[in-house]
């Protein structure tokens, strides 16, 4: 086939060209954010097909995620000015491996319509082996079990292949286990998700024959976002590469921020081992960011250690200096991004006018997703969440919804299925059969129905006790939504703790429930800025309706993860903060990997934007309705002073920009006052002010320096004996603000409210 003319190429930099004219031999592209390194791959394919050194069905080529590769496709069509038929072998890792699979399940002891479960099935497969086991699954949980089985998978071992000094895992029964559960999922012929590619390296290793004829069939494989493959990807390439070695990966060890999901930077040193001779490309020239944006990358980034160690630079025009503002609290941090964002529609501070479409903001954890949310629809700005459901949408959120919606209203039918068996308190579908019965009967809601199954003794065994406590506390919850002496913050925690909901995920031991948590607290947190739980149910239902926001401009939120390889002009980077932003967890850690990876997502963060990135933080976050003082992250320390500029805060200067910012207005009594006034005197202020100070800038016009102590001080000790309406009488053994740990005769260990606890002399 006759070269055509070749466009494509001249729109690269020679590095570039290289990586792209050179077909045959093993190449690792090695580079930093923003260099091309995905547009030179998208190019490598072009010219492959171009040169008619392959059809579209013999080039492997890996993305990150599907959108990227409906991208990379859409992409190479345009390059090659024609729409391709079919590059059927453009994909994820994962949906890759099901076509593979599907094509040869035989060899897994498989038929070819297996079924893949999701991880709801997998937990409750493996919780009934556990259970046939004898085992205790609430002190070995199948969720532990799946995260160890995950790993071993992401590691391509088989049962048999599990090392000795592993075999002490899940209690000396974890490979044993693991041999079980691949066992009946053949029986079910399904797979889990790390089956696909397990499988699928198993039979390549077991079946030269099979592996030999994909070999010769990719002619050429390519992979993107090298950096975050695992050991079993890696297998898989090794192998399939082994043949002809046309193979191209392109990464940055400095984005790697896959570790916790057994993704091995190692794996771009382990390339040049296992391909020698490699021909190793670097690009130095970054095409995204202004050069201000790269100094505070690069210098974040610097605080690693053992990294290959990349230099960027850039033709770009200065451009804005990153921009860094602390805020109170993160509600005031919120309103003011949106307002931010109204802003630069207009084009603001000398800078061109935005569409919502070139801004995205960036956040470490899903729940801090909640604020914008509700401060968008608030203002109207439509906005998309990317990478996941909304804040709303989200399962636990939706339940602990569906608690507040039945106490404020008993008729609400639907609200009553969702939680009359969450958690789990052993009511099946008979016995909801039966209370369902009753409510038509007496023509009641179910939550009457119930009251009359439990009356009759309908309902027998431990589900109709649970049962007949459930609507007791139904009822006692309904009379406090107007009882003045609570707040319905509080109200909303007696809910949660008492139902056991909370419990229920403190007690799950899978990777997702930290995560759930903190979004049920993000939960009572937007309760605040409501009067009461109806006016805050209200908003959430025309939250829900917003659904149909139809506008094609929309403002991008997600999480730092879901934002690799992507780019924005403008980057809101909110939440820098530690605890936040690096996670408790990866401070906790011992060691700095933790902390390793963090720093990457910060620059991951960070590198995706071209223009304006604006990064925040907030002196007070409200965890449980209690203030809580932040300090700055340290990566705010680590930014390079000459390439940002402090932004002042509205509400702390009394300035602000515009007629649209104003200062925030506590909602709450004289103590949710004072206790913003303190905010002002956390160290996470002063040092701000100090930074600000460093730049002549103005200091606060009001003297903010009462310190009070922000906790409400429970007349309580630890020791006494005290009694609870619900819980009977207990011991204190925590005290944690006005929340006690009590440690009940019968009912165990719980956090309560101080004031619904009494002192008792029994
Ligand atoms: P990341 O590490 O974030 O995935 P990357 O290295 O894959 O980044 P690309 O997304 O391929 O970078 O490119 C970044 C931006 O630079 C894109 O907008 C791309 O179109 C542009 N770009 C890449 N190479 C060139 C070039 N040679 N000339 C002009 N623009 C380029
Ligand atoms: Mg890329």
């Amino acid at each position: 086939m006759a070269a055509r003319p070749v466009p494509y190429l001249d729109d690269l930099n020679p590095a570039q060209r290289d990586a792209v004219e050179r077909m045959d031999g093993p190449v690792l592209m090695l580079a930093g954010a923003g260099t091309g390194k995905t547009k030179a791959l998208t190019a490598r394919i072009v010219h492959l097909l171009n040169t008619g050194r392959a059809r579209p069905n013999e080039i492997l080529a890996v993305t990150f995620t599907n959108k990227a590769a409906r991208e990379m496709k859409e992409r190479v069509g345009r390059m090659l000015g024609q729409s391709i038929e079919g590059m059927p072998w453009l994909g994820t890792f994962h949906s890759i491996c099901v076509k593979l699979l599907r094509r040869h399940a035989e060899l897994a002891g498989l038929k070819s319509n297996f079924t893949i479960l999701d991880t709801d099935d997998q937990i409750r497969l493996l919780k009934q082996l556990i259970r046939a086991e004898n085992i205790d699954d609430k002190r070995w949980p199948a969720r532990m079990l799946a995260g160890i089985i995950d790993d071993w998978k992401n590691r391509a071992l088989t049962p048999g292949k599990v090392p000795v000094a592993e075999s002490g895992a899940f209690n000396h029964r974890g490979i044993e286990l693991y041999a079980r559960y691949q066992q009946r999922l053949k029986d079910l012929n399904a797979t889990d998700f790390g089956d696909l590619l397990l499988h699928v390296v198993t039979i390549f290793q077991t079946h030269p024959d099979v592996l030999g004829q994909y070999q010769r069939w990719f002619r050429y494989v390519l992979v993107d976002e090298y950096q975050d493959t695992n050991i079993a990807q890696y297998l898989w390439l090794r192998l399939l590469a082994a043949g002809h070695k046309n193979i191209c990966c392109v990464g940055d060890d400095d984005q790697s921020i896959y570790g916790w999901r057994g993704a091995e930077v190692g794996n771009i040193l382990r390339f040049e081992q296992d391909f020698p001779g490699a021909h190793v490309v670097r690009l130095e020239q970054n095409y995204r960011s202004t050069p201000h944006i790269l100094a505070a990358a690069s210098n974040v980034i610097r605080g690693n250690e053992g990294r290959l160690g990349k230099e960027l630079w850039t033709e770009a025009e200065e451009g804005e200096k990153v921009r860094l503002i602390g805020h109170w609290d993160g509600e005031e941090e919120a309103r003011w991004i949106g307002e931010e964002i109204e802003s630069m529609q207009r084009g603001t501070r000398g800078m061109r006018g935005y569409d919502l479409n070139e801004v995205a903001i960036l956040v470490r954890a899903s729940h801090q997703m909640r604020a914008f949310e509700d401060r968008f629809l608030t203002i109207g700005l439509p906005y998309r969440v990317i990478g996941g459901p909304r804040f709303y949408e989200r399962m636990e959120i939706r339940d602990a919804m569906a608690y507040f919606r039945q106490v404020v209203s008993p008729e609400d039918d639907l609200a009553f299925e969702r939680i009359v068996n969450t958690p789990k308190r052993g009511l099946g579908d008979k016995a909801q059969q039966t209370i369902q019965a009753m409510a038509r009967e007496h023509a009641v809601p179910l939550v009457e129905g119930a009251r009359i199954a439990v009356d009759n003794g309908l309902i027998k065994g431990k589900g109709g006790g649970a049962l007949r406590q459930l609507v007791e506390d139904l009822g006692r919850w309904g009379r406090l939504v107007n009882d003045a002496g609570m707040t319905h913050m509080e109200l909303a925690e007696i809910v949660l703790d008492e139902s056991g909901y909370t419990t229920m995920w403190q007690n799950d031991k899978s990777p997702e429930a930290p995560g759930r948590l903190e979004n049920l607290k993000e939960l009572v947190k937007a309760l605040e800025n409501f009067e009461n739980l109806q006016g805050f149910l209200e908003h959430v239902s025309l939250v829900m309706d917003n659904d149909k926001q139809d506008s094609d401009q929309k403002i991008s939120i997600m999480t730092l993860h879901a934002a690799k390889g992507l780019e924005f002009p403008s980057v809101f980077l909110p939440g820098w903060e530690d605890g936040l932003f690096p996670s408790q967890r990866s401070m906790d850690e011992s060691g700095q990997k933790g902390l390793e990876e963090e720093r990457r997502l910060a620059y991951v963060g960070i590198t995706r934007a071209e223009e304006v990135c604006t990064i925040s933080f907030a002196g007070n976050r409200r965890v449980f309705g209690q203030w809580q003082s932040q300090l700055p992250s340290r990566f705010v320390d680590e930014l390079p002073e000459d390439h940002v500029e402090v932004l002042t805060p509205p509400g702390l200067y009394g300035g602000g920009y515009g007629a649209a910012a104003q200062t925030p207005q506590p909602r709450g009594g004289i103590e949710e006052r004072v206790a913003k006034a303190d905010g002002y005197n956390s160290p996470g202020w002063k040092r701000l002010q100090a930074r600000s100070g460093q730049r002549g800038m103005s200091q606060p016009k009001e003297s903010r320096n009462t310190v009070i102590d922000l906790e409400a001080v429970s007349s309580f000790t630890l020791g006494d004996r005290v009694f609870h309406q619900k819980f009977g009488y207990g011991a204190v053994v925590g005290i944690e603000g006005d929340k006690l740990e009590i440690d009940f005769d019968k009912a165990g260990t719980k956090k309560v409210v101080a004031r619904f606890v009494s002192s008792s002399d029994d």
